[in-house]
């Protein structure tokens, strides 16, 4: 028997499979899928076994080597991943290697390098019949501790080996009457934490509810579009009840940063410990753990982060992406997959609903929904008597002149007004985008391409403002065209230098802030959330981490010190981006009985991304947007592919990049268009150079082999690197 290897090596020389003789010892325990030592040169390595052959090997004319071991006692691939790593494969541009590796936990990735243990806990059990041991304890008068432990035993026929002194539990074994055992556990301890709530749904969840479980049995794609405590949530809950009810498993896909213990208390509340938990939060053991629950059948819920969608259950009956316009769903490294799109793969496979859900739909699904290949499910009134919260938003050009810089008068006064009432403050810093990009402090105006209308990126080296889109250039202006101040300037800041000025202002508040820095200890996250969820703390401040999924009743006021950053970020999206973000933290005020405030501060009050979400208007937006999406041919009309070229030397790189756009403009069909080459907005990193071209196409049948042509031209090129990114998040 000949087995068939996918080494754990992830170059594109070495994408195929080698094959190696299966010895007779390891015959019935190797399977397709399984993980295998084997031999290679002078190394030991490790791969997973793609097929196998009934050949002899008397036939051959070579000598194969054999076989070192296998890993585990089960396949970990099966069938249904075997084949979902092809499409990753084909569908990014990766080595199969690499995309079955990213389907995996650590602890069973193919990597000899990669141990982890299972976990045992060591318990003591009856040796001898339960009359030897009644017969023991009635003659040891004097052993008082032995028997202490030999009665319990009788009681409970197995108990932790911890508990006891070592030196009783010694001499029992010694004597013959107790043995020690191991049993495998489980790290995690998904505990039920928060107080249950007994739901019943309103008349629209019921409806939603029903449509989604009457398809249970049908591929059907919905887009739950649900303003922000709609109660979506619990429409999740309620289908999931349903689809367990029918012997069939869910998966559900959360935002990372909302994977709180909070979301998952809901649910563990309602289905006990049938949840495995997944997300980047885990030691490699404990999510070595929550999978092996998978794989033994264990559990049939499934929360986790974007790779929780490889969760191997074998019969899904639901697929759930909460907050699905989340950009972190497509991993931005190699392979460069969308959890969106493997969720439509698997629930083909599963034959089984896919549910979208989000109070501010990416446009590529709201579109999509419009035209019927998605269904719509609406939830526009929030639950109970809860009410969106009013927004105002603050013109900070005028405050800066009265010199009022981060906060403006309107904000320091209603934050002073909660403080008195004891109600709760949410303050949201927009983060800086990784780019410089300069903004007038009188007017607002930013220095657009005239190309593109993105946000040109200021170079200090050169002076200049650059489109990395596709390559305009401009030297840096001194004075606003708009209004003739030369006040322009980078206007960003850190939470940091906030927080202390906050603590100027407002000395008596207790004030808790949320940013990479503070949450980088595991755990911490949770606790600052915990506390502020137990009015430890006044005012919440911090990055973008908070503005998704937090459900604090008390939070009344919601003050976002700078909106314009997203807004500035130079991509195509950062309009959508900013409304999501806007709309996504304003969901935080107000969410109980008393009406929520948001103050929105801004240098740019007309922006249609800004505006809109006074009036809480997605619909507006949408069409708003769509408008400028269609005029300058980007998504939803347009698919976007990049290419990018890496190099360290910057001519050969931009030679390289220059002779693939002139391929790329003479093979694809005319009708595609191709920006570029331009330098990457980050254009070094790690001293490697980064060049990009763009293509827009509707649809193009010879964008694959162009591509790939392109990509086998540069396999073995020492010099250049090239990766395809389709659909790209950033461009
Ligand atoms: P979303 O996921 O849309 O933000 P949630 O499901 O979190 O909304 O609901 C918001 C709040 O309303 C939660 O506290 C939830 O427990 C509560 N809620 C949802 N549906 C109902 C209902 N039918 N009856 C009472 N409370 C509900
Ligand atoms: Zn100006
Ligand atoms: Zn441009």
């Amino acid at each position: 028997m000949i087995a068939n290897v996918l080494t754990e090596i992830g170059v594109e020389a070495l994408n195929k499979t080698f094959s190696y003789k299966i010895p007779e010892v390891l015959k019935d325990k190797i399977k397709v899928g399984s993980r295998v030592l084997i031999p290679f040169g002078p190394q030991k390595i490790e791969g997973f076994v793609l097929s196998i052959e009934n050949l002899n090997e008397e036939n051959l004319n070579y000598k194969l080597k054999n076989i070192i071991d296998v890993v585990d006692d089960f396949p970990v691939l099966n069938e249904e991943l075997l084949e979902l790593g092809k499409y990753i494969s084909k569908t990014t541009y990766s080595t199969l290697i690499n995309a079955y590796q990213v389907m995996l936990p650590t602890a069973l990735k193919a990597k000899e390098k990669n141990k982890v243990s299972i976990k045992t806990k060591s318990y003591i059990i009856l040796n001898k019949s339960k009359n030897e041991v009644k017969k023991y304890i009635e003659n040891n008068k004097r052993g008082k501790k032995q028997n202490e432990l030999l009665l319990c035993l009788l009681e409970t026929p197995k108990i932790e080996k911890s508990i006891f002194d070592y030196s009783v539990v010694k001499a029992l074994i010694e004597k013959g009457y107790i043995k020690i055992i191991e049993e495998e556990v489980y790290r995690l301890d998904n505990k039920i934490s928060e107080e249950k709530k007994d739901i019943v749904l309103t008349e629209k969840q019921k409806e939603i509810t029903n449509t989604i479980i009457n398809s249970i049995n049908h591929n059907d794609i919905f887009l739950l579009y649900g303003v922000t405590g709609s109660g979506k949530t619990e429409v999740y809950i309620e289908v999931i009840k349903n689809v367990l009810k029918k012997g069939k498993q869910a998966i559900m896909l959360v935002p990372e940063i909302s994977l709180t213990p909070q979301m998952v208390s809901r649910f563990t509340n309602v289905f006990g410990d049938d949840i495995a938990v997944l997300h980047s939060g885990l030691s490699n053991g404990e999510k070595y753990d929550e999978y092996r629950k998978i794989i033994n059948g264990e559990v049939n819920i499934v929360i986790g982060a974007r790779s929780a969608i490889f969760a191997p259950l074998k019969n899904i009956g639901v697929i759930i992406i909460d907050e699905e316009h989340t950009s972190s769903y497509k991993q931005d490294n190699h392979p460069r997959y969308n959890a969106i799109d493997i969720a439509k793969v698997r629930s083909k496979t599963h034959n089984c609903p896919l549910i979208l859900g989000s109070a501010t739909p990416s446009l590529e699904s709201y579109a999509r929904a419009k035209k019927g290949v998605y269904k719509l499910l609406e939830l526009i009134t929030r639950v109970g008597k809860s009410k969106l919260p009013t927004v105002n938003i603050i013109d900070m050009k005028d405050e800066i002149k009265k010199g009022y810089s981060t906060f403006s008068r309107e904000l320091l006064k209603q934050i002073e007004k909660r403080l008195q009432n004891k109600e709760q403050i949410i303050l949201l810093l927009n983060r800086r985008g990784y780019s410089t990009f300069i903004t007038c402090k009188d007017c607002g105006f930013t220095h657009k391409c005239p190309n593109c209308d993105i946000s040109l990126t200021y170079h200090k080296t050169s002076n200049t403002m650059r489109c990395h889109y596709c390559g305009y250039a401009d030297k840096k202006l001194d004075t606003c065209p708009e209004c003739g101040s030369h006040e322009l300037k980078d206007l960003g800041t850190g939470t940091q230098k906030i927080e202390e000025e906050l603590n100027k202002i407002f000395p008596e508040a207790k004030i808790v802030r949320m940013d990479v820095d503070t949450t980088s200890r595991k755990g911490s996250h949770e606790k600052i959330i915990n506390d502020f969820k137990h009015e430890k703390y006044d005012i919440l401040l911090g990055t973008q981490m908070i503005a998704k999924g937090l459900d604090f009743p008390k939070v009344t006021l919601v003050g976002v010190i700078n909106a314009d950053t997203s807004l500035n970020i130079p991509d195509f999206r950062s309009g959508e981006r900013t409304f999501q973000l806007l709309s996504q933290v304003s969901g935080r005020a107000g969410r109980s009985d008393i009406p929520g405030e948001v103050i929105i501060q801004t240098f740019n009050p007309e922006h249609y991304s800004i505006i809109l979400t006074k009036t809480h208007d997605y619909e507006a937006f949408y069409n708003k947007e769509m408008f400028i999406r269609k005029q300058m041919s980007y998504p939803p009309f347009y698919y976007i592919t990049l290419v990018r070229i890496l190099s360290k030397d910057y001519q050969k790189g931009m030679e390289a990049s220059k002779k693939i756009s002139d391929y790329l403009k003479k093979n694809l069909d005319v009708k595609s268009i191709v920006l570029g080459p331009t330098t990457s907005i980050m254009y070094k990193i790690n001293n490697i150079y980064r060049f990009q071209c763009i293509i827009k196409y509707k649809f193009d049948n010879n964008l694959d082999k162009v591509l790939t042509k392109i990509l086998n031209h540069y396999k073995l090129d020492k010099d250049i690197n090239v990766e395809i990114d389709n659909n790209p998040n950033k461009l």
